[in-house]
Protein backbone atom coordinates (compact mmCIF):
# COMPACT_ATOMS: atom_id res chain seq x y z
CA UNK A 1 0.00 0.00 0.00
CA UNK A 2 1.83 3.24 -0.74
CA UNK A 3 1.47 6.74 1.33
CA UNK A 4 -1.65 8.53 0.83
CA UNK A 5 -0.92 12.02 2.06
CA UNK A 6 -4.05 13.44 2.21
CA UNK A 7 -7.39 11.95 1.43
CA UNK A 8 -10.39 14.32 1.84
CA UNK A 9 -14.35 13.29 2.67
CA UNK A 10 -17.50 14.89 3.74
CA UNK A 11 -17.35 12.87 6.65
CA UNK A 12 -14.99 11.03 9.47
CA UNK A 13 -16.44 8.00 11.49
CA UNK A 14 -14.06 6.80 13.96
CA UNK A 15 -14.78 3.19 15.09
CA UNK A 16 -16.41 1.04 12.62
CA UNK A 17 -18.56 -0.93 15.34
CA UNK A 18 -22.04 -0.87 14.90
CA UNK A 19 -22.53 2.44 16.29
CA UNK A 20 -19.76 3.32 13.51
CA UNK A 21 -21.09 1.84 11.10
CA UNK A 22 -24.97 2.84 11.95
CA UNK A 23 -23.68 6.47 11.33
CA UNK A 24 -21.92 6.42 8.58
CA UNK A 25 -24.29 4.57 6.40
CA UNK A 26 -26.77 7.43 7.63
CA UNK A 27 -24.10 9.52 6.34
CA UNK A 28 -23.89 7.77 2.75
CA UNK A 29 -27.57 7.11 2.26
CA UNK A 30 -27.54 10.94 2.15
CA UNK A 31 -24.50 11.40 -0.36
CA UNK A 32 -21.89 12.38 2.03
CA UNK A 33 -18.25 10.35 1.12
CA UNK A 34 -17.47 9.04 4.67
CA UNK A 35 -14.56 7.33 5.86
CA UNK A 36 -14.63 5.23 8.09
CA UNK A 37 -11.54 4.81 10.53
CA UNK A 38 -11.32 1.18 12.42
CA UNK A 39 -8.00 0.20 14.37
CA UNK A 40 -8.92 -3.77 14.48
CA UNK A 41 -8.12 -5.41 11.57
CA UNK A 42 -11.68 -5.81 10.42
CA UNK A 43 -15.11 -3.50 11.15
CA UNK A 44 -17.93 -5.10 13.78
CA UNK A 45 -16.88 -3.96 16.82
CA UNK A 46 -17.85 -6.14 19.96
CA UNK A 47 -21.77 -7.26 18.18
CA UNK A 48 -19.94 -9.40 15.59
CA UNK A 49 -17.93 -11.41 18.50
CA UNK A 50 -21.19 -11.88 20.52
CA UNK A 51 -23.19 -15.28 20.38
CA UNK A 52 -27.20 -13.94 20.25
CA UNK A 53 -28.46 -10.77 21.65
CA UNK A 54 -31.06 -9.75 24.08
CA UNK A 55 -33.87 -9.58 24.54
CA UNK A 56 -34.85 -11.18 21.20
CA UNK A 57 -32.33 -13.20 21.00
CA UNK A 58 -31.15 -12.89 17.74
CA UNK A 59 -28.10 -14.18 16.22
CA UNK A 60 -25.78 -11.21 16.61
CA UNK A 61 -23.46 -12.19 13.33
CA UNK A 62 -26.48 -12.64 11.30
CA UNK A 63 -27.65 -9.20 11.94
CA UNK A 64 -24.19 -7.55 11.98
CA UNK A 65 -22.89 -9.09 8.99
CA UNK A 66 -25.38 -7.60 6.84
CA UNK A 67 -24.54 -4.00 8.00
CA UNK A 68 -20.87 -4.96 8.06
CA UNK A 69 -21.56 -5.44 4.20
CA UNK A 70 -23.76 -2.48 3.11
CA UNK A 71 -20.94 -0.61 4.14
CA UNK A 72 -17.86 -1.96 2.69
CA UNK A 73 -20.19 -2.14 -0.49
CA UNK A 74 -21.45 1.49 -0.36
CA UNK A 75 -20.12 3.83 -2.86
CA UNK A 76 -19.90 6.37 -0.70
CA UNK A 77 -18.05 4.85 2.08
CA UNK A 78 -14.43 4.14 2.37
CA UNK A 79 -13.17 1.61 5.08
CA UNK A 80 -10.23 2.37 6.76
CA UNK A 81 -8.59 -0.75 8.41
CA UNK A 82 -5.72 -1.19 11.10
CA UNK A 83 -5.35 2.16 11.10
CA UNK A 84 -4.42 4.19 14.76
CA UNK A 85 -5.90 7.93 14.85
CA UNK A 86 -2.58 10.09 16.01
CA UNK A 87 -4.36 13.94 16.12
CA UNK A 88 -7.51 15.48 15.59
CA UNK A 89 -7.77 19.18 15.52
CA UNK A 90 -9.69 21.68 13.72
CA UNK A 91 -8.23 23.96 11.34
CA UNK A 92 -10.90 26.81 9.66
CA UNK A 93 -13.64 24.70 8.20
CA UNK A 94 -11.76 21.85 8.30
CA UNK A 95 -11.30 18.84 10.42
CA UNK A 96 -7.87 17.44 9.87
CA UNK A 97 -7.18 13.93 11.60
CA UNK A 98 -3.70 12.40 11.38
CA UNK A 99 -3.58 8.65 10.70
CA UNK A 100 -1.06 5.68 11.22
CA UNK A 101 -1.85 2.44 8.80
CA UNK A 102 -0.07 -0.49 10.61
CA UNK A 103 1.43 -2.75 8.26
CA UNK A 104 -0.47 -5.95 7.68
CA UNK A 105 2.20 -7.51 5.72
CA UNK A 106 -0.16 -8.77 3.35
CA UNK A 107 -0.91 -6.36 0.02
CA UNK A 108 -4.62 -5.26 0.66
CA UNK A 109 -5.11 -5.09 -2.71
CA UNK A 110 -3.57 -8.29 -4.18
CA UNK A 111 -4.92 -10.73 -1.31
CA UNK A 112 -7.61 -12.70 -2.30
CA UNK A 113 -8.60 -14.30 0.88
CA UNK A 114 -8.54 -17.88 -0.28
CA UNK A 115 -6.59 -18.82 3.47
CA UNK A 116 -3.46 -20.75 2.09
CA UNK A 117 -1.25 -19.34 3.84
CA UNK A 118 -2.79 -19.42 6.92
CA UNK A 119 -3.08 -23.30 6.36
CA UNK A 120 0.53 -23.26 5.80
CA UNK A 121 2.02 -21.25 8.56
CA UNK A 122 3.41 -23.83 11.17
CA UNK A 123 2.79 -21.40 14.12
CA UNK A 124 -0.10 -21.58 16.39
CA UNK A 125 -0.83 -18.55 18.87
CA UNK A 126 -3.48 -17.98 21.39
CA UNK A 127 -6.78 -16.28 19.32
CA UNK A 128 -7.61 -13.33 21.19
CA UNK A 129 -11.30 -13.59 18.85
CA UNK A 130 -12.28 -16.60 20.52
CA UNK A 131 -11.00 -15.35 24.10
CA UNK A 132 -7.48 -17.13 24.09
CA UNK A 133 -9.60 -20.49 24.42
CA UNK A 134 -8.38 -21.75 20.72
CA UNK A 135 -5.56 -21.30 18.43
CA UNK A 136 -5.42 -19.33 15.23
CA UNK A 137 -1.99 -18.97 12.94
CA UNK A 138 0.54 -16.13 12.78
CA UNK A 139 -0.31 -15.43 9.17
CA UNK A 140 -4.50 -15.48 9.77
CA UNK A 141 -8.11 -13.43 8.54
CA UNK A 142 -9.22 -12.58 11.75
CA UNK A 143 -12.67 -14.45 11.57
CA UNK A 144 -15.17 -16.11 9.10
CA UNK A 145 -16.74 -13.36 8.40
CA UNK A 146 -14.45 -10.57 8.89
CA UNK A 147 -14.69 -6.99 6.32
CA UNK A 148 -12.13 -7.31 4.74
CA UNK A 149 -11.54 -10.83 4.15
CA UNK A 150 -7.77 -10.09 4.12
CA UNK A 151 -4.74 -11.70 6.04
CA UNK A 152 -2.69 -10.03 8.05
CA UNK A 153 0.32 -11.40 9.89
CA UNK A 154 1.27 -11.21 13.43
CA UNK A 155 4.60 -9.61 13.77
CA UNK A 156 5.38 -11.40 17.13
CA UNK A 157 5.29 -14.44 16.44
CA UNK A 158 5.95 -15.22 12.90
CA UNK A 159 9.31 -16.91 12.45
CA UNK A 160 9.94 -15.35 8.98
CA UNK A 161 9.87 -19.43 7.06
CA UNK A 162 8.13 -17.80 4.57
CA UNK A 163 6.09 -21.12 3.39
CA UNK A 164 3.15 -18.28 3.27
CA UNK A 165 4.81 -16.48 1.13
CA UNK A 166 5.77 -19.52 -1.29
CA UNK A 167 2.09 -20.62 -1.42
CA UNK A 168 0.56 -17.29 -2.05
CA UNK A 169 -0.92 -17.42 -5.54
CA UNK A 170 -1.02 -13.56 -5.52
CA UNK A 171 2.66 -12.63 -4.23
CA UNK A 172 0.46 -10.90 -1.53
CA UNK A 173 2.67 -11.54 1.47
CA UNK A 174 5.16 -8.29 2.28
CA UNK A 175 7.15 -8.70 4.75
CA UNK A 176 8.63 -5.34 4.02
CA UNK A 177 5.77 -3.33 4.81
CA UNK A 178 6.63 -0.28 7.30
CA UNK A 179 4.10 1.79 9.60
CA UNK A 180 2.88 4.49 6.94
CA UNK A 181 1.27 8.00 8.26
CA UNK A 182 -1.13 9.90 6.43
CA UNK A 183 -3.71 12.63 7.21
CA UNK A 184 -6.99 12.31 6.50
CA UNK A 185 -9.34 15.88 5.78
CA UNK A 186 -13.31 16.35 6.95
CA UNK A 187 -15.61 18.60 7.61
CA UNK A 188 -17.43 17.01 10.17
CA UNK A 189 -16.73 13.74 12.46
CA UNK A 190 -18.34 11.18 14.53
CA UNK A 191 -16.35 9.57 17.18
CA UNK A 192 -17.75 6.13 17.34
CA UNK A 193 -14.86 3.80 19.25
CA UNK A 194 -17.11 1.90 22.28
CA UNK A 195 -15.72 0.43 25.03
CA UNK A 196 -13.24 -2.31 26.37
CA UNK A 197 -13.67 -4.38 29.24
CA UNK A 198 -11.75 -3.98 32.45
CA UNK A 199 -8.84 -6.42 32.14
CA UNK A 200 -9.15 -9.45 34.33
CA UNK A 201 -5.57 -8.72 35.90
CA UNK A 202 -7.31 -6.09 37.58
CA UNK A 203 -9.33 -8.08 39.73
CA UNK A 204 -7.14 -9.14 42.39
CA UNK A 205 -9.85 -11.00 44.82
CA UNK A 206 -11.36 -12.64 41.35
CA UNK A 207 -8.08 -14.31 40.58
CA UNK A 208 -6.35 -11.88 38.33
CA UNK A 209 -6.95 -14.37 34.97
CA UNK A 210 -4.70 -17.06 37.33
CA UNK A 211 -8.21 -19.42 37.58
CA UNK A 212 -8.86 -21.42 34.04
CA UNK A 213 -12.26 -21.93 35.17
CA UNK A 214 -13.06 -17.78 35.72
CA UNK A 215 -13.24 -16.56 32.47
CA UNK A 216 -14.85 -13.42 31.49
CA UNK A 217 -18.41 -12.89 29.93
CA UNK A 218 -16.61 -11.73 26.63
CA UNK A 219 -15.38 -15.54 26.77
CA UNK A 220 -19.04 -16.69 27.87
CA UNK A 221 -20.02 -14.94 24.67
CA UNK A 222 -17.23 -17.17 22.76
CA UNK A 223 -18.12 -20.48 23.91
CA UNK A 224 -22.34 -19.54 23.36
CA UNK A 225 -21.33 -19.07 19.70
CA UNK A 226 -21.66 -21.02 17.01
CA UNK A 227 -18.27 -20.55 15.94
CA UNK A 228 -16.87 -20.63 18.98
CA UNK A 229 -13.61 -22.44 20.35
CA UNK A 230 -15.29 -25.66 21.32
CA UNK A 231 -18.66 -25.72 19.45
CA UNK A 232 -20.28 -26.30 22.76
CA UNK A 233 -20.02 -24.99 26.44
CA UNK A 234 -16.92 -26.67 28.30
CA UNK A 235 -14.77 -25.13 30.84
CA UNK A 236 -11.37 -24.83 29.83
CA UNK A 237 -9.67 -26.36 33.14
CA UNK A 238 -10.30 -29.33 31.98
CA UNK A 239 -12.47 -29.85 28.92
CA UNK A 240 -15.54 -30.78 30.85
CA UNK A 241 -19.04 -29.95 30.57
CA UNK A 242 -19.59 -27.12 34.09
CA UNK A 243 -22.82 -29.01 35.77
CA UNK A 244 -22.84 -25.48 37.97
CA UNK A 245 -22.20 -22.13 36.37
CA UNK A 246 -21.50 -18.99 38.58
CA UNK A 247 -21.84 -15.09 37.06
CA UNK A 248 -20.86 -12.30 39.40
CA UNK A 249 -22.39 -9.30 38.80
CA UNK A 250 -20.63 -6.11 39.11
CA UNK A 251 -17.55 -7.07 39.36
CA UNK A 252 -15.25 -4.24 38.72
CA UNK A 253 -18.21 -1.74 38.17
CA UNK A 254 -20.03 0.51 41.00
CA UNK A 255 -16.57 0.27 42.35
CA UNK A 256 -14.59 3.36 43.34
CA UNK A 257 -11.74 0.99 44.67
CA UNK A 258 -11.41 0.17 41.12
CA UNK A 259 -12.23 3.76 39.71
CA UNK A 260 -15.21 2.16 38.18
CA UNK A 261 -17.98 4.36 40.16
CA UNK A 262 -20.81 4.03 37.19
CA UNK A 263 -23.31 0.87 36.70
CA UNK A 264 -22.22 -0.66 33.13
CA UNK A 265 -25.58 -0.83 31.85
CA UNK A 266 -25.32 -3.77 30.00
CA UNK A 267 -24.00 -6.15 32.50
CA UNK A 268 -27.53 -7.75 34.13
CA UNK A 269 -28.84 -8.28 30.34
CA UNK A 270 -25.95 -10.06 29.10
CA UNK A 271 -25.63 -12.26 32.22
CA UNK A 272 -29.75 -13.22 32.08
CA UNK A 273 -29.08 -13.57 28.34
CA UNK A 274 -26.31 -16.28 28.80
CA UNK A 275 -27.62 -17.76 31.46
CA UNK A 276 -30.90 -18.72 29.19
CA UNK A 277 -28.47 -19.37 26.06
CA UNK A 278 -26.83 -22.21 28.73
CA UNK A 279 -30.34 -23.18 30.29
CA UNK A 280 -30.55 -24.22 26.13
CA UNK A 281 -27.31 -26.07 25.89
CA UNK A 282 -26.43 -27.54 29.34
CA UNK A 283 -30.07 -28.58 30.32
CA UNK A 284 -28.98 -30.38 33.53
CA UNK A 285 -26.78 -27.54 34.74
CA UNK A 286 -27.50 -25.11 37.86
CA UNK A 287 -26.56 -21.52 36.86
CA UNK A 288 -26.72 -19.39 39.64
CA UNK A 289 -26.44 -14.90 39.07
CA UNK A 290 -24.57 -13.47 42.07
CA UNK A 291 -26.01 -9.92 41.99
CA UNK A 292 -26.67 -6.25 43.92
CA UNK A 293 -29.95 -5.36 41.96
CA UNK A 294 -31.09 -6.24 38.78
CA UNK A 295 -31.66 -3.44 36.03
CA UNK A 296 -33.76 -4.49 33.59
CA UNK A 297 -34.20 -0.83 32.41
CA UNK A 298 -34.83 -1.48 28.38
CA UNK A 299 -37.90 -2.19 26.56
CA UNK A 300 -39.22 -6.26 26.93
CA UNK A 301 -36.26 -6.71 29.66
CA UNK A 302 -38.31 -6.79 32.58
CA UNK A 303 -39.99 -9.74 30.72
CA UNK A 304 -36.79 -11.47 29.86
CA UNK A 305 -35.55 -11.12 33.19
CA UNK A 306 -38.73 -12.75 34.24
CA UNK A 307 -38.39 -15.51 31.56
CA UNK A 308 -34.85 -16.70 33.08
CA UNK A 309 -36.45 -16.83 36.20
CA UNK A 310 -39.33 -19.04 34.93
CA UNK A 311 -36.54 -21.11 32.98
CA UNK A 312 -35.04 -22.18 36.48
CA UNK A 313 -31.78 -19.15 36.60
CA UNK A 314 -31.17 -18.90 40.71
CA UNK A 315 -30.65 -15.23 41.28
CA UNK A 316 -28.95 -15.00 44.59
CA UNK A 317 -28.96 -11.08 46.08
CA UNK A 318 -24.89 -11.15 47.94
CA UNK A 319 -21.82 -9.71 47.16
CA UNK A 320 -19.17 -11.98 45.61
CA UNK A 321 -15.84 -10.96 48.06
CA UNK A 322 -13.48 -13.21 47.18
CA UNK A 323 -13.05 -16.79 44.36
CA UNK A 324 -9.86 -19.09 44.74
CA UNK A 325 -9.82 -22.35 42.99
CA UNK A 326 -10.89 -25.24 44.84
CA UNK A 327 -10.37 -29.07 44.22
CA UNK A 328 -10.79 -30.91 40.87
CA UNK A 329 -10.99 -27.39 38.55
CA UNK A 330 -14.30 -26.07 40.70
CA UNK A 331 -14.36 -22.74 41.93
CA UNK A 332 -14.75 -21.71 45.46
CA UNK A 333 -16.96 -18.40 46.31
CA UNK A 334 -17.58 -16.08 49.53
CA UNK A 335 -19.91 -14.12 49.61
CA UNK A 336 -22.45 -11.62 51.68
CA UNK A 337 -25.98 -13.15 51.47
CA UNK A 338 -28.71 -10.84 51.27
CA UNK A 339 -30.95 -13.42 51.49
CA UNK A 340 -33.19 -14.62 54.33
CA UNK A 341 -30.24 -16.68 55.51
CA UNK A 342 -27.65 -13.92 55.36
CA UNK A 343 -23.94 -13.74 56.68
CA UNK A 344 -20.90 -15.02 54.76
CA UNK A 345 -21.65 -18.34 52.74
CA UNK A 346 -19.12 -20.66 51.13
CA UNK A 347 -20.08 -22.41 47.89
CA UNK A 348 -18.72 -24.25 44.80
CA UNK A 349 -19.13 -23.81 41.35
CA UNK A 350 -17.61 -25.23 37.31
CA UNK A 351 -17.22 -22.16 36.05
CA UNK A 352 -17.45 -18.63 37.06
CA UNK A 353 -18.12 -16.10 34.46
CA UNK A 354 -16.93 -12.09 35.66
CA UNK A 355 -19.98 -9.03 34.30
CA UNK A 356 -16.51 -7.25 34.46
CA UNK A 357 -17.15 -3.74 34.02
CA UNK A 358 -16.88 -1.08 30.50
CA UNK A 359 -14.04 0.98 30.11
CA UNK A 360 -13.65 3.54 27.13
CA UNK A 361 -12.32 1.81 23.31
CA UNK A 362 -10.58 5.20 23.15
CA UNK A 363 -9.49 8.44 25.50
CA UNK A 364 -8.31 10.78 23.33
CA UNK A 365 -4.65 12.35 24.19
CA UNK A 366 -3.42 15.55 24.20
CA UNK A 367 -3.11 15.69 20.80
CA UNK A 368 -7.05 15.34 19.99
CA UNK A 369 -9.26 18.46 20.47
CA UNK A 370 -11.60 16.50 22.60
CA UNK A 371 -12.43 16.16 26.49
CA UNK A 372 -13.65 13.32 28.48
CA UNK A 373 -16.24 13.42 31.43
CA UNK A 374 -15.56 12.23 34.89
CA UNK A 375 -15.92 8.77 33.81
CA UNK A 376 -13.35 8.97 30.71
CA UNK A 377 -15.83 8.42 28.50
CA UNK A 378 -16.35 11.25 25.84
CA UNK A 379 -17.74 14.46 27.20
CA UNK A 380 -21.12 15.65 26.04
CA UNK A 381 -22.26 19.29 26.19
CA UNK A 382 -25.84 18.42 25.99
CA UNK A 383 -26.45 15.76 27.61
CA UNK A 384 -30.66 16.08 27.33
CA UNK A 385 -31.52 18.02 24.88
CA UNK A 386 -28.43 16.61 22.11
CA UNK A 387 -26.69 13.80 23.60
CA UNK A 388 -24.32 13.49 20.37
CA UNK A 389 -22.85 16.77 20.70
CA UNK A 390 -19.23 17.00 21.96
CA UNK A 391 -17.27 19.94 22.83
CA UNK A 392 -15.45 20.18 19.55
CA UNK A 393 -17.94 22.06 16.82
CA UNK A 394 -18.80 19.39 14.11
CA UNK A 395 -17.42 16.74 15.99
CA UNK A 396 -20.10 14.01 17.15
CA UNK A 397 -20.28 11.24 19.30
CA UNK A 398 -22.48 7.66 19.53
CA UNK A 399 -22.69 4.57 20.93
CA UNK A 400 -20.35 3.51 23.68
CA UNK A 401 -17.99 5.94 23.09
CA UNK A 402 -19.99 8.51 25.44
CA UNK A 403 -20.48 5.50 28.20
CA UNK A 404 -21.74 2.01 28.54
CA UNK A 405 -25.10 1.73 26.23
CA UNK A 406 -26.62 -1.83 24.59
CA UNK A 407 -27.21 -2.05 21.30
CA UNK A 408 -30.59 -0.64 20.95
CA UNK A 409 -29.52 3.11 22.44
CA UNK A 410 -26.19 2.73 20.72
CA UNK A 411 -27.72 2.61 16.85
CA UNK A 412 -30.49 5.51 18.11
CA UNK A 413 -26.98 7.27 19.06
CA UNK A 414 -25.83 6.72 16.09
CA UNK A 415 -28.61 8.25 13.92
CA UNK A 416 -29.02 11.37 16.37
CA UNK A 417 -25.10 11.83 15.19
CA UNK A 418 -25.48 11.25 11.78
CA UNK A 419 -28.35 13.76 12.10
CA UNK A 420 -26.63 16.25 13.62
CA UNK A 421 -23.77 15.81 11.42
CA UNK A 422 -25.41 16.04 8.25
CA UNK A 423 -27.65 19.42 9.72
CA UNK A 424 -23.55 20.58 10.10
CA UNK A 425 -22.54 20.09 6.63
CA UNK A 426 -26.02 21.62 4.92
CA UNK A 427 -25.15 24.58 7.09
CA UNK A 428 -21.75 24.84 5.24
CA UNK A 429 -23.00 24.39 1.91
CA UNK A 430 -22.41 20.66 1.36
CA UNK A 431 -25.34 18.90 -0.90
CA UNK A 432 -27.68 16.03 0.75
CA UNK A 433 -29.22 13.44 -1.55
CA UNK A 434 -32.87 15.58 -2.79
C1 LIG B 1 -20.29 -9.64 27.09
C2 LIG B 1 -21.18 -8.63 26.43
C3 LIG B 1 -22.39 -9.01 25.89
C4 LIG B 1 -23.26 -8.07 25.33
N1 LIG B 1 -24.47 -8.48 24.85
C5 LIG B 1 -25.35 -7.57 24.37
C6 LIG B 1 -26.64 -7.97 23.92
O1 LIG B 1 -26.99 -9.15 23.93
N2 LIG B 1 -27.52 -6.98 23.51
C7 LIG B 1 -27.17 -5.65 23.52
O2 LIG B 1 -28.00 -4.80 23.18
N3 LIG B 1 -25.92 -5.26 23.91
C8 LIG B 1 -25.01 -6.17 24.32
N4 LIG B 1 -23.76 -5.77 24.72
C9 LIG B 1 -23.38 -4.36 24.52
C10 LIG B 1 -22.89 -4.14 23.06
O3 LIG B 1 -21.70 -4.88 22.88
C11 LIG B 1 -22.67 -2.64 22.82
O4 LIG B 1 -23.92 -1.98 22.95
C12 LIG B 1 -22.17 -2.34 21.41
O5 LIG B 1 -21.05 -3.14 21.09
C13 LIG B 1 -21.77 -0.85 21.33
O6 LIG B 1 -21.35 -0.60 20.02
P1 LIG B 1 -20.27 0.52 19.69
O7 LIG B 1 -20.15 0.55 18.20
O8 LIG B 1 -20.61 1.77 20.39
O9 LIG B 1 -18.89 0.01 20.35
P2 LIG B 1 -17.93 -1.23 19.99
O10 LIG B 1 -18.70 -2.43 19.65
O11 LIG B 1 -16.95 -1.27 21.13
O12 LIG B 1 -17.16 -0.74 18.66
C14 LIG B 1 -16.20 0.29 18.72
C15 LIG B 1 -15.24 0.14 17.57
O13 LIG B 1 -14.32 1.24 17.58
C16 LIG B 1 -13.00 0.76 17.36
N5 LIG B 1 -12.05 1.72 17.97
C17 LIG B 1 -11.85 1.97 19.28
N6 LIG B 1 -10.91 2.94 19.42
C18 LIG B 1 -10.53 3.30 18.16
C19 LIG B 1 -9.58 4.24 17.66
N7 LIG B 1 -8.85 5.04 18.46
N8 LIG B 1 -9.43 4.35 16.33
C20 LIG B 1 -10.17 3.58 15.48
N9 LIG B 1 -11.08 2.66 15.92
C21 LIG B 1 -11.26 2.53 17.24
C22 LIG B 1 -12.99 -0.62 18.05
O14 LIG B 1 -11.96 -1.43 17.57
C23 LIG B 1 -14.39 -1.13 17.68
O15 LIG B 1 -14.38 -1.79 16.43
C24 LIG B 1 -22.88 -6.70 25.28
C25 LIG B 1 -21.64 -6.31 25.79
C26 LIG B 1 -20.80 -7.25 26.37
C27 LIG B 1 -19.49 -6.83 26.97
Amino acid sequence: MGVQQNLKFDALVLGGGIAGLEAALNLAEQDFSVAVVEKDASIGGKMIRLSKVFPTLDCSSCITTPKMAAAAHHPKVTLLTYCELQSLERRGDELVALITQKPRYVDLEKCIGCRQCEYQCPVLVPDAEQGGLAARKAIYIPFSNAIPQKALIDPENCILCGRCEKVCPTQAVDFFQKVEDFTLTAATAVIATGFEMMPLEDKVQYGQGQIPDVITALQMERLLAPHGPYNRVLRPYDGKEPDSVAFIQCAGSRDQSMGVPYCSRVCCMYAIKQAMLLSGSLPLADLTVYYLDIRAFGKGYEQFFQNAQAMGVNFVKGKVAYVEPGEGGAVRLRYESQEAEGGVQVVEHDLVVLSLGLLPGWTPGASCALSTGADNFIKTVKPKLAPALTELSGVFVAGAASGPKDIVDSIVEAGAAAMEACRYLAARGFKAAG
